[in-house]
């Protein structure tokens, strides 16, 4: 393999839900959502390195345990229940010869299991990078990119969308996409807790909260699926316009599952962020700041006054996978 390049580098940016609106669950156990995902400038990176050994067809192209490294590494798994474990095994399937053995690094910032889409967005780097390394290996495409959308939206629901980055509204689970105009760049305060929570577990309790307030005659928690008010502010680029509009249909079970985190709420606005909201499906409290140093204030005095959580300056919105 003379001249080729051994080491692939990709950018996997995070992403938050200006706005998520939680429809009825489906047939096939997704609830219908309308969404606007941005992606913000907190990001892992992948490695992928080339080994000498080539395998046979049908065999998993990642050689061994993956690398796990960075900040946010901590309960991140290192074996085939890694969604970039699963994009590559699963792209190598459209592969019709022999091919290398790869060795894998993921360098984690994103919290994990924070409602940052951190590995959705690990997966969409490592199906885009593998697709490069295995175009220039074989000289060959592998896969149309109907068939890398198909993959990544079968990983799961966030995968489109961080493939591709930017502002754009999700609906169907998240996987059918349209960009949106956007004006104006957005600063944030991210705070991430020391423990996560399971995607479907907040669905769930969705669920059972809209339930017990139909049978109660109230109709607080039923779904906002119109994302008018939030195109409108995203194209006037104020961002006390946005502020105001920012939604989550998830939060009240997010909440009901983890009352610390109306504190973490209460101290962020304290410190002057213009609204906060639970990214996701939580338990990350995303601040909308009116800049970079009301963000950093908010930063400082939340992690200061809450125990075991990390915070994170940001801006939005960033790009989708980058390569390099
Ligand atoms: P989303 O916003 O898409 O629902 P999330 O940000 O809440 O996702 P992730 O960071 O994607 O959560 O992790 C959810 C779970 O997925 C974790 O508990 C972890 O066990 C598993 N996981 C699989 N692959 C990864 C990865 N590359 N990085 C982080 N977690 C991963």
């Amino acid at each position: 393999m003379p001249n080729l390049q051994r080491e692939w580098k990709a950018r996997a940016y995070a992403k938050v839900n200006l706005h998520l609106g939680v429809g009825p669950m489906r047939d096939d156990g997704f609830h219908e959502l309308s969404t606007v995902f941005q992606s913000v400038n907190i990001y892992d990176e992948i490695t992928l390195r080339i080994r000498d050994n080539v395998l046979d067809r049908g065999k998993s192209p990642v050689a061994g345990p993956l690398k796990i490294t960075g900040p946010t590494a901590a309960g991140v798994p290192t074996d085939e229940s890694n969604l970039v474990w699963k994009a590559l095994d699963r792209l190598a399937l459209h592969i019709p010869l022999s091919y290398p053995a790869l060795d894998v690094e993921v360098h984690k910032q994103i919290p994990a299991a924070g409602g940052m889409a951190g590995g959705s967005a690990d997966a969409a780097a490592a199906l885009m990078l593998a697709q490069k390394l295995y175009a220039t290996f074989f000289e060959l495409e592998i896969a149309s990119a109907d068939i890398l959308q198909e993959i990544a939206a079968d990983l799961g629901s966030d995968v489109p969308f961080t493939m591709m980055g930017g502002t754009a509204l999700g609906k169907g689970r998240g996987e059918v996409l349209s960009p949106m105009l956007t004006r104006g760049e957005y600063h944030w305060c991210f705070i991430a807790s020391a423990q996560g929570l399971s995607t479907p577990a907040v669905f769930k309790k969705l669920d059972e909260m809209r339930e017990a307030s139909a049978s109660a005659g109230d109709g607080s928690l039923t779904p906002t699926l119109d994302v008018t008010d939030t195109a409108q502010a995203l194209v006037s680029g104020d961002v006390h316009r946005l502020a105001k509009v920012l939604k989550n249909d998830l939060q009240p079970a997010a909440l009901s599952l983890r009352p610390d985190l109306r504190k973490t709420m209460e101290v962020g606005m304290e410190a002057g962020a213009l609204t906060g909201i639970v990214s996701g499906s939580g338990p990350t409290i995303a601040f909308l700041c009116e800049d970079a140093a009301q963000a950093e204030e908010v930063r400082s005095q939340v992690t200061l006054e809450i125990p075991k959580t990390r915070g994170y300056v940001a801006s939005s919105p960033a790009p989708g996978v980058r390569i390099y």
